[in-house]
């Protein structure tokens, strides 16, 4: 049974969906690393569920994430 995961890679911090479980290719640095429970952000078996996660967090809804400078 295929788990989609959302993970963040731990050297660029790029999120992307995966169902791999032993070792992710970042799509951002091109690092590939072993997902660890840390750095997995969610999972599912429902690729629409992961995926409207990971667009949420791509949007900075509701977790902690960058936020750029209001100050100017
Ligand atoms: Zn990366």
């Amino acid at each position: 049974m295929r788990v989609y995961k959302v993970v963040k890679c731990p050297r660029c911090g790029f999120l992307q969906l995966t169902t791999a479980s032993r070792s992710v290719r970042c799509f951002g640095c091109g690092l590939s690393w072993s997902p660890e429970p840390d750095s997995i952000l969610f999972s599912s078996r429902d690729l629409e569920k992961a995926r409207s996660f990971l667009l949420k967090l791509k949007r900075g809804e509701g977790v902690e994430f960058k936020k750029a400078s209001e100050a100017d």
